[in-house]
This record gives C-alpha cells, sequence and structure tokens, in this order.
C-alpha cells in the first residue's frame, strides 16, 4: 500500500462513523420535512446498510470475520421473528385499544416532558432516558442467567457484521423494546420523539456491529461505538460484561461498566457454551432447562480458561 492510499484509508476510517451516521439522519429529517417520516427512514437504513456493507468489503476491521459462518440465514430470520413481534404488539396494542389511551396523551402533553422545548433537545432527552431501560434491559440479561438463555443467541456468533445488528431472540428483543419505550411513555413524550428514538437506535445498532476498520476518539465516550461493542462481545467476561449501552454510554459511564482499553479488542468473539446451529433450534433453546444443563456441562471451554486480562493482546 503506497503512501497516499494508507493516508486516504486512514481518513476514511477517521470519518466514516460520523459521515454515515449524520447522512441516516440527515435523511429521516428529509423524511420528517417533507411529511413522509416512514420512507425517509427506510431510505436512510437502505443507505447505510449499502454503506457499510461496501466498506465491511473494502476495509475490513477483521478479515476472518468476512468469511461466512454459516449463522446468516439465521441471523436474517431472528431479524424477520423479531421485527414481526414488535409491529404484531403494537397491532394488537391498538385493536386492544392501547393506542387510542396512549396517542391522545402523546398529543396533548402530560407528564414532566418539556414539550416546548426545541425538538432537537428533546430527542437528546429521549435518547437519554430510553437508554436507562436499554442499558438496564441489557445489564439484566447478563447477569440474570433465565434472561441470559434468550440473549445468548446474540452473542453466540463468531464474527461481527452487519447482519448481526438484529440477531436477537424475539423474546430478548420485545423486553428491551418495552423498557426503552415504556420510560418514554411514563415521562409522556411526543410521538416524534419515539419516531427519532427508534430511528436513531436502528442506526447506531448497525454502525455498532460493522466489521469496518474505523477510528472513533471522543465519539466513544458518548455514543456506543463499533470500538467499544467489540469489547462487549469479547468471550472474556471482565471485558465482555462491560458497555452495555445501546446508543450512549452515558449510563455505562455512571454505573461504572465503561470498558475502552488502548489495544485491540479480540478477535475470537463468542460464547463459552454450546449454541445449536439451527434457527429454529435457536429458539426454542432457552426453554429447553435440562438439555441446555447437560450440554453446558459437557463443555470444556468455558471464560475462565481464557488468558490474564493484562496479557498482550493476539
Ligand atoms: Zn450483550
Ligand atoms: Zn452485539
Amino acid at each position: 500500500m503506497n503512501l497516499a492510499s494508507a493516508r486516504i484509508r486512514y481518513l476514511v476510517s477517521c470519518l466514516a462513523w460520523p459521515t454515515i451516521f449524520l447522512m441516516a439522519v440527515a435523511i429521516t429529517a428529509i423524511g420528517f420535512a417533507a411529511d413522509s417520516p416512514v420512507l425517509g427512514f427506510n431510505v436512510a437504513y437502505l443507505t447505510l446498510a449499502v454503506s457499510l456493507f461496501a466498506l465491511e468489503q473494502i476495509m475490513p476491521h477483521e478479515r476472518e470475520w468476512n468469511v461466512d459462518d454459516g449463522q446468516t440465514f439465521a441471523s436474517l430470520a431472528h431479524t424477520m421473528t423479531s421485527k414481526g413481534t414488535v409491529q404484531t404488539l403494537f397491532i394488537f396494542s391498538a385493536a386492544l385499544g392501547l393506542s387510542s389511551l396512549i396517542a391522545p396523551a402523546a398529543e396533548s402533553g402530560y407528564g414532566i416532558w418539556p414539550r416546548d422545548w426545541p425538538i432537537v433537545v428533546q430527542v437528546v432527552i429521549g435518547l437519554a432516558a430510553a437508554e436507562f431501560g436499554l442499558y438496564w434491559g441489557h445489564r439484566l440479561a447478563h447477569e440474570w442467567p433465565v434472561l441470559w438463555r434468550f440473549h445468548a443467541i446474540h452473542h453466540s456468533v463468531v464474527r461481527l457484521w452487519i447482519l448481526n445488528t438484529g440477531r436477537f431472540h424475539f423474546i430478548d428483543s420485545l423486553k428491551s423494546i418495552l423498557m426503552a419505550m415504556g420510560i418514554l411513555m411514563l415521562l409522556g413524550a411526543p410521538m416524534e420523539v419515539f419516531h427519532w428514538v427508534a430511528a436513531l437506535t436502528a442506526f447506531i445498532g448497525m454502525l455498532t456491529h460493522c466489521n469496518v476498520e474505523m477510528r472513533f476518539g471522543p465519539l466513544s465516550y458518548i455514543f456506543n461505538t463499533p470500538g467499544l461493542h467489540r469489547w462487549h462481545h469479547s468471550r472474556d467476561l471482565r471485558e465482555g460484561n462491560k458497555n452495555y449501552g445501546e446508543n450512549l454510554v452515558l449510563w455505562d459511564l455512571l454505573f461504572g461498566t465503561f470498558f475502552n482499553e488502548n489495544r485491540r479488542p479480540p478477535v475470537n468473539i463468542g460464547i463459552g457454551e454450546y449454541m445449536p446451529p439451527g434457527f429454529l433450534q435457536q429458539l426454542l433453546w432457552p426453554f429447553r432447562g435440562r438439555r441446555r444443563l447437560h450440554s453446558v456441562a459437557g463443555m470444556s471451554a468455558g471464560h475462565t480458561s481464557l488468558p490474564p486480562l493484562n496479557s498482550p493482546a493476539e
């Protein structure tokens, strides 16, 4: 690689995260301004996915993570079922009349929400408030074994790339969304804030899992960047049980779970327990108590067999 192309690569790695994020935000804002928020979001999401997929081929963070792991179909299927479940929940809530209770309140305003503040400020408050639910939903999923059964599906992959973004057991997704949106509802946030928080969560989520060589600098002290999330996927729980934030690192910083060391995160990611390879088996796996325990007991490679945290990164 000559000096000029090395410099261009460096520049792209510094600018990629903020540029792609702001591009998605700008397209969504145009959609809102044109009174077509759904169209705006979909165009923004597609642009984000295509840009990141192209960069994953051109300048991957780990070349090994571009090799097929046999989990593409399962990850896609989890993404579809998670999204389908959330949408069904909204349809059922409408059928049960819940939305007719929430919508007028969201239109007229209640609670302590500062509705007369600029929308940008309201969205920032909305992100921080929803993040409290996302943070604790995620942290409990790691610290409470019953919830870990569901969340383990997300962590069972051995590579990170954009398709892992939606790879969640649908019950895991549902729990996170109810916790985040429940807080916004209790505070009386307007619909526009709900839409923006949902859109930004989708954008940051895909950025977080991309396999693109990027540099983040101070961004990692505000947003959950891929650099932080790669630690979260470590097999070593001293690194993996950290960085629970989904969009922001605010609550990680406050609750002492922020982790960002000046060395390369591990390439060998995953979990130290068995996970069946098929989508349907994975869906049923959290409910199969005895067989699960038998398989876990049969595994010899646990987290404790890993080298000390301070040993040189491989
Ligand atoms: Zn996790
Ligand atoms: Zn992840």
